[in-house]
């Protein structure tokens, strides 16, 4: 629960979207140009098209709290490969993410508190931010889902510098 006053920015950003269409380029496909999925944290400050030199039509961008890779992420990934014709993963976790402030067992206490109900799904919330994306490296290549497991690359930003660095796992060498 946070009690940080709101003004609502719905509207704001509904009378921004009136304006859309005069601007508007239509697609005429789904698939992705460059073939490629990127599984990233949902962290506002992440600009995955600027970072990567990507346009719209170019990829699939696949976002989540910490970008960690969970069913619903292979669900996707799954769908993007064999409905979409992507084939590289690329993931990007990043510095100064909200996942390392809390523990799961933070997040389910505070919510079975509040609620009366734990959830049933995991937090996902982590302590080693090259350790997390290692594993969510390993859940892409265990994955029976996914045509091209192999081709998953692990990156973490940092926010601090703007850099990108990649982590690798022994089972990629
Ligand atoms: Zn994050």
């Amino acid at each position: 629960m946070t009690d940080e006053p709101h003004d609502p920015q719905a509207p704001d950003l509904i009378r921004h979207a009136e304006g859309f269409a005069d601007r508007y380029t239509p697609y005429d496909t789904p698939r992705p140009r460059r073939h490629v999925a990127v599984v990233s944290c949902m962290d506002a400050r992440l600009d995955l098209f600027g970072l990567f030199g990507l346009d719209i039509g170019d990829a699939h961008l696949i976002r989540n709290a910490g970008g960690v890779v969970t069913d619903d992420v292979i669900r996707s990934l799954a769908i993007s490969q064999r409905k979409l014709g992507t084939r590289e993963v690329l993931l990007v976790h990043h510095t100064q993410c909200g996942q390392l402030t809390y523990t799961d067992d933070d997040l389910r206490n505070e919510l079975l508190l509040e609620t009366g109900y734990k959830p049933a799904w995991t937090p996902e919330s982590f302590k080693d931010l090259d350790e997390d994306l290692r594993q969510s490296m390993r859940r892409v290549l265990a994955s029976p889902f996914l045509l091209y497991p192999e081709l998953v690359r692990g990156f973490v930003f940092e926010v601090e510098s703007g850099r990108l660095r990649e982590i690798r796992i022994p089972e990629q060498d």
